[in-house]
């Protein structure tokens, strides 16, 4: 029986208390959900997919500087990570039209964008998520200009280096969906990337035939969901193919 006291129940995750001051442990459930939780099921193995490929992307952009709350992973379903005070807003990089883009614009799903367009949404399950733009963020005060500035130039850091790791596996990223939090040590505090990076909320399509490889599947009831991001898994060189099925590789052997 677990121990540890909930902080906090999301759709697909559930934040525990730390060991450690500043600290919480982040557990990935299978759950998967969709339209503001209308649509709902378990997948089963989500949650552990996602974990590994969180872990894999948080590593990643450490290692190129973006500062991020992934301390360690603990098991298969868990992962250490700073406790952050989180930013009420869903920050989202486009860079191909699709989804409520191309549906509140009209522009043909697959459209390449001319530059990469980051848009914010308030992070309100009740609203629905709605767009809000910079000046409902510095009115309302749920950002100040100063932390906007640091969240834009870190998104679009991100969507750089995010682009180029899926294009070397062949995979077209469409656009993401980012939180970011607000981490106070030694009296002072700084804007740090913060939840979880996984198809859950990409759009990822093989660059070649096109093929989606994330939530989409599930939204739109294209069946294979849990094989995509496996797929996904697997060209990042996560886990491995064996005649038993998927296996999880250590990430830090290389993962070939
Ligand atoms: P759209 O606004 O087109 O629905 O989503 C744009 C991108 O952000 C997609 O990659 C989508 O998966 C991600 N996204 C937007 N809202 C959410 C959300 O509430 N949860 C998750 N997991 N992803 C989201």
């Amino acid at each position: 029986m677990s121990r540890k006291r909930m902080i906090y129940e999301g759709k697909a995750k559930i934040l525990y208390e730390g060991p450690e001051p500043n600290t919480l442990i982040q557990y990935f459930k299978d759950d998967a959900t969709a339209f503001n939780a209308e649509k709902k099921a378990i997948l089963d193995g989500k949650g552990v997919l996602n974990n590994r490929i969180s872990e894999f992307m948080m590593t990643r952009l450490g290692s190129v500087g973006i500062p991020n709350h992934f301390i360690k992973r603990l098991n298969m379903r868990e992962q250490l990570i700073k406790k952050v005070e989180i930013v009420p807003l869903e920050v989202i990089v486009r860079n191909v039209a699709a989804g409520t883009m191309s549906k509140r614009l009209g522009i043909a799903e697959g459209t390449q964008l001319p530059r990469a367009i980051v848009e914010f949404c308030l992070k309100n399950d009740e609203l629905g998520d709605p767009l809000v733009s910079e000046e409902h963020i510095a009115a309302f005060n749920w950002a100040q200009p100063h932390e906007m500035d640091e969240i834009i130039a870190m998104a679009l850091r991100v969507n750089d280096f995010m682009s180029g790791l899926f294009a070397g596996v062949g995979i077209k990223l469409i656009d993401f969906k980012l939180e970011f939090g607000r981490y106070f040590e030694d009296e002072t505090q700084r804007i740090i990337l913060a939840d979880k990076i996984s198809p859950d909320s990409c759009r990822l399509w093989d660059l070649e035939t096109n093929e989606k490889l994330d939530k989409d599947r599930f939204r739109r009831d294209l069946g294979g969901v849990t094989e995509a991001y496996a797929e996904v898994a697997r060209r990042l060189g996560i886990i491995k193919e064996s005649a038993g099925g998927a296996e999880i590789v250590d990430i830090k052997s290389g993962g070939k």
